[in-house]
């Protein structure tokens, strides 16, 4: 999947130079024939241009011939030609005239009596004209009293020739005829100028389109363009033929541009996709920059989470370490406070006993130490019947005895348990019985709750010292709520939620105010929660306290 994903990007980034380079090809090639196709139309205009310019100048030429011969011919016939100055004179002609093979002086007998150039030629002085084509135009022009052209035939001296018969007469009377001996190739190349290149093929041809002559001699067979003109020359019948003989090349200047454009293109598309490949490759390393700047944020997040946590880990255990530091302080002030619990009821016991040893000790007195001694027993008793409970409370010990019980009864029972006790303390002590003519039952553990009662009630009549100590309850709808309420010095409001647990006590500076080792809240609250139900506190210095705590009608004996 990720090498298709590579490949296909790869392939998106070379599409533009490839659609670029194909469009521009297509363009360039559009012009390319276009020039093209201009420049054969203009060469084809060029090359009839160039035919009829060559015919008319073979034209030209041969007309200029025959009036030369003409003259000689006028010459002749008034008898100012002689056999010499014949020979001078066309030995001059002839030097700029190679188009002319020789020019003859026949007699009225056609047997040939002079020919110039005299050289190389005097051999066929005194021949008769015999070959068939200038026997034939000879006769005719005598006959016509007028030039003649031969056809053009095989000579001895040329390839292709034809010959030119003028006749000369004086009066009627026949006196013989000028002959002149064209090469048809001599001829075609002395009627060429520079513009005869290689590029185009110059052909002479007779009225059945035989080529009779052409240039150049060699040429590559590449026919392209042709163009054919007739000439016009009393009976002789010729034609200029021109074709191309190569293949129209572009000029240096179009290859130039071409393959410069070509390179340009090249490199442009090079350069085109070398940026599109360098964009592609720096958006990939963008990408993944931002992928790893999102990660490093989200570790700097996840960081910034951890550091959180380790703050509020801190804070909890600086918490931890002052909790650990106050229950060290605890310990250390339970610890004092116990020895101070144990010790002043243990030496009262023992004190007044050695004092019951004494001689001589009245009654009364005896009475007096007994009851000391039974009181630091208690004391003592209470003291390790309170540590035996939160010891089976923290291990999960204290067991739960759930039976109908009597509210109504119970309460009567701790008011009369503590009568006599607040009455000694000069304490109003009184039970308000909010349904007297009812006895309340509810599902509940009967000793628990009596403990409950009596560690409150103690508490009340322990800190207070004058005015009322009331208990009571109220029923509502699945639970019933109980107080007990007094008047006492009261608990200062930081220190209300704090009295529940273990070995506090209201104030723990001032442990030695009232006796107690501080457990008997933490145990209550441990009874209360275990029978379903809570326990609270209103209170203030000097204002008495009100302790209310409540339990559910029916408790299970599961809890
Ligand atoms: P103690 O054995 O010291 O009384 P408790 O757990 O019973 O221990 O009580 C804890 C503390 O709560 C006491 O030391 C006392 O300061 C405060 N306290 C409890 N009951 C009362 C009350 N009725 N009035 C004022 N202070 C009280």
């Amino acid at each position: 999947m990720k090498t298709i994903l590579k490949s296909s990007r790869f392939h998106s980034s070379f599409i533009n130079p490839l659609v670029f380079i194909i469009v521009f090809s297509i363009l360039f090639g559009l012009i390319l024939y276009k020039i093209y196709n201009n420049t054969r139309v203009e060469q084809t205009r060029n090359i009839k241009a160039f035919s009829e310019n060559i015919a008319r100048r073979i034209e030209f030429k041969l007309d200029g011939n025959l009036d030369y011969l003409n003259l000689l011919v006028k010459e002749r016939a008034k008898g100012l030609l002689t056999k010499e100055s014949f020979n001078s004179r066309l030995e001059n002609y002839l030097t700029v005239h190679p188009e002319f093979i020789n020019i003859t002086w026949i007699d009225s007998t056609f047997v040939i009596k002079n020919v110039a150039p005299y050289i190389g030629n005097s051999l066929i002085i005194g021949l008769p004209i015999e070959l068939p084509e200038p026997k034939k135009a000879s006769r005719l022009a005598k006959k016509m009293r007028k030039p003649i052209y031969t056809d053009h035939f095989e000579a001895i001296q040329s390839n292709s020739s034809f010959e030119i018969w003028v006749p000369v007469f004086s009066g009627d009377t026949f006196m013989g005829l000028f002959a002149g001996v064209y090469s048809s190739n001599k001829l075609l190349i002395s009627c060429l100028d520079d513009r005869s290149n290689k590029e185009l093929k110059i052909s002479l041809l007779d009225e059945k389109s035989n080529t009779i002559a052409f240039h150049p001699k060699t040429y590559i067979e590449t026919s392209n363009i042709s163009y054919e003109e007739n000439l016009d020359l009393l009976n002789l019948n010729l034609k200029i033929k021109l074709e191309t003989i190569s293949e129209q090349k572009f000029s240096w200047i179009t290859i130039l541009l071409f393959s410069s454009t070509v390179i340009f293109v090249f490199g442009f598309s090079f350069s085109l996709s070398k940026v599109t490949v360098e964009n592609h490759l720096r958006r990939q390393a963008q990408a993944k920059l931002e992928k790893s700047e999102s990660f490093l944020k989200k570790q700097n997040k996840e960081y910034s989470l951890l550091n959180e946590q380790y703050i509020s880990q801190n804070v909890s255990l600086k918490k931890a370490k002052e909790k650990a530091e106050e229950s060290d302080k605890l310990k250390s002030s339970f610890l004092a406070n116990m020895s101070h619990e144990i010790r002043t009821p243990m030496n009262g016991i023992l004190g007044f006993a050695e004092l019951l040893k004494e001689p001589g000790v009245s009654g009364e007195k005896q009475q007096e130490y007994i009851q000391i001694i039974e009181s630091g027993g208690e004391r003592l008793l209470n003291i390790i019947s309170e540590i035996i409970d939160i010891s089976k409370i923290e291990s999960g010990q204290m067991e739960v005895r759930i039976q109908e019980t009597n509210i109504t009864e119970l309460f009567e029972e701790t008011f009369n348990f503590f009568k006599k006790e607040t009455e000694n303390k000069k304490v109003r002590f009184l039970f308000k019985n909010s349904l007297p003519d009812k006895q309340v039952l509810i599902n509940t553990d009967r000793e628990k709750l009596y403990s409950i009662l009596t560690n409150l009630v103690k508490n009340a009549i322990k800190y207070t010292d004058k005015g009322n100590i009331e208990f009571g309850y109220k029923m509502q709808t699945n639970f019933i709520e109980m107080y007990v309420k007094d008047s006492g010095i009261g608990i200062k409001q930081d220190r209300l939620s704090a009295i529940f647990e273990r070995f506090i006590q209201a104030d723990i500076s001032d442990i030695k105010a009232r006796q107690g080792a501080g457990l008997g809240l933490s145990i209550t609250k441990a009874l209360v929660e275990m029978l379903g139900g809570k326990i609270w506190v209103e209170s203030g210095i000097g204002k008495g306290s009100i302790f209310c705590f409540t339990l559910p009608k029916k408790t299970e004996n599961s809890i």
